[in-house]
């Protein structure tokens, strides 16, 4: 096969019908930027959406915005938006507090939903703070409401199968491995638990958006998800998370505030969880960020989740065949599945001077990151990529290489958040 071209990727890019969405964001002059699955990038919607919230609803109208300007709607408002990403059913998504709060809340609710069940079964893959949740909650209910402790079982992907047993309450389950970009499959898992009478509890941080997801028909039970990834609603932006239906009204969940009150403005002295998803809330939503996620779902409007994956795992292919023809024998090494159907949208590589790669990549202005030891995480985001960036991006790392770029001082001191 005859190398990539430069022209070549002005070619796909002229042939990609989702091109025109690289309009909706704000994007540095000149950047590559691999990383809005970290950190998606600011939406025009999510600027101008913002100034009017600070300078008219917050500024101007104050208190009165919870009714004028239907704050107090919005994490069920922008709920709805995420869940027809998700394919969800209407009334199951809401916006709420991160990513690791509702692991904590939904966990604690699927244990109190299978009485009699104490084992939490979880990916060691997974992403740490979800783990780190699961073992706080064992550990807030270690003396059992039942007699018996909570215990988490911690689990290779393909040992799911034999670690679920009559005592497993839920399987808990990232959709793309945070490391690698693995793509589990939640049907199956789904399946699987359900066959041994478990719920399950998936996180989407890494798919949605990205991803086609059919929550409903592979009979999800509860889901999680971040709004600051691949849907770009700005930092600290606020998580979602799903409930089926069919488990809505038997669902209690610990952080039991007024806001999944079934009316908070009543104050009453003792709880009663809101009808359907109102009961996951907890406290007073974050407006502003709220406000910007909201905005920042425009940019999904009228698009085809299909279309998205589609092109993301085009520019994976192209990437690792760049990679491949200009930095083979580098010493880089695929860390994520080889076939595109098998990864999320994102390719790792390992090399042992990672981190300096990273680094020097950036200051040459292609954005990846770094996950310890040693892999170079690259995200694929199709609403603003273009194929021509990965000709930059492939170029930049060839130079690193070839220069040690790695090794210079300045790029190999370690910086907090990597
Ligand atoms: C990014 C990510 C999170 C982050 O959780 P926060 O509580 O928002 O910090 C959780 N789970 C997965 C799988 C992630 O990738």
């Amino acid at each position: 096969m005859a190398k990539l071209r430069r022209q070549d990727l002005d070619e796909l890019d002229r042939q990609d019908a989702l091109a025109p969405l690289r309009a909706s964001f704000h994007l540095p002059r000149g950047l590559v930027y691999l990383d809005g699955n970290s950190l998606g990038p600011l939406p025009r919607a999510a600027r101008q959406r913002l100034r009017r919230v600070v300078d008219l609803e917050w500024g101007r109208d104050l208190i009165g915005s919870w009714n004028r300007h239907g704050w107090i709607d919005l994490p069920l408002v922008v709920g709805e938006k995420i869940g027809r990403l998700l394919g969800a059913g209407p009334g199951e998504t809401a916006v709420a507090d991160s990513t690791s709060v509702n692991v904590f809340k939904l966990a604690a609710a699927a244990l109190a939903l299978s009485p009699g069940r104490r084992t939490i079964v979880a990916l060691a893959s997974d992403f740490p703070s979800d783990l780190y949740v699961l073992a706080g909650l064992a550990e807030l209910l270690r003396d059992g409401s039942d007699g018996r402790p909570v215990k988490v079982e911690l689990v290779a992907p393909d040992d799911v199968g034999s670690a679920l047993g009559p005592d497993t309450a839920l399987l808990v389950a990232s959709h793309v491995d945070f490391r690698t970009g693995r793509l589990h499959d939640l049907a199956a898992l789904s399946r699987l638990a359900h066959q041994h009478g478990a719920l399950v509890l998936f996180d989407l941080a890494h798919s949605a958006g990205v991803v086609p997801l059919e929550l409903a028909r592979w009979q999800v039970d509860l889901a999680v998800g971040c709004g600051y990834k691949y849907l770009n609603g700005g930092p600290g932006a606020p998580a979602f998370l799903y409930v089926a239906s069919r488990h809505q009204d038997a669902l209690r969940q610990p952080l039991s505030g007024w806001m999944g009150h079934a009316a908070p403005f009543r104050f009453e002295p003792t709880y009663e969880p809101a009808p359907g998803i109102g009961r996951t809330l907890c406290g007073t939503p974050p407006i502003l960020s709220l406000a910007a996620l909201d905005a920042a779902l425009e940019v999904f409007d009228g698009v085809d989740v299909g279309a998205l994956r589609a092109k993301s795992m085009a520019l994976g292919e192209v990437f690792l065949r760049l990679v491949g023809e200009r930095c083979g024998d580098a010493g880089l090494e695929l860390a994520s599945p080889a076939n595109a159907v098998d990864r999320g949208s994102q390719i790792s590589l390992r090399h042992a001077r990672g981190y300096g790669i990273v680094q020097a990549l950036a200051a040459r202005g292609v954005v990846g990151d770094f996950r310890a030891p040693d892999l170079l995480r690259f995200g694929f985001a199709p609403t603003f990529l273009r194929f021509r960036d990965l000709w930059t991006a492939a170029l930049a790392l060839e130079r690193v290489l070839e220069r040690e770029e790695w090794d210079r001082a300045e790029h190999r001191r370690q910086l907090k958040v990597t």
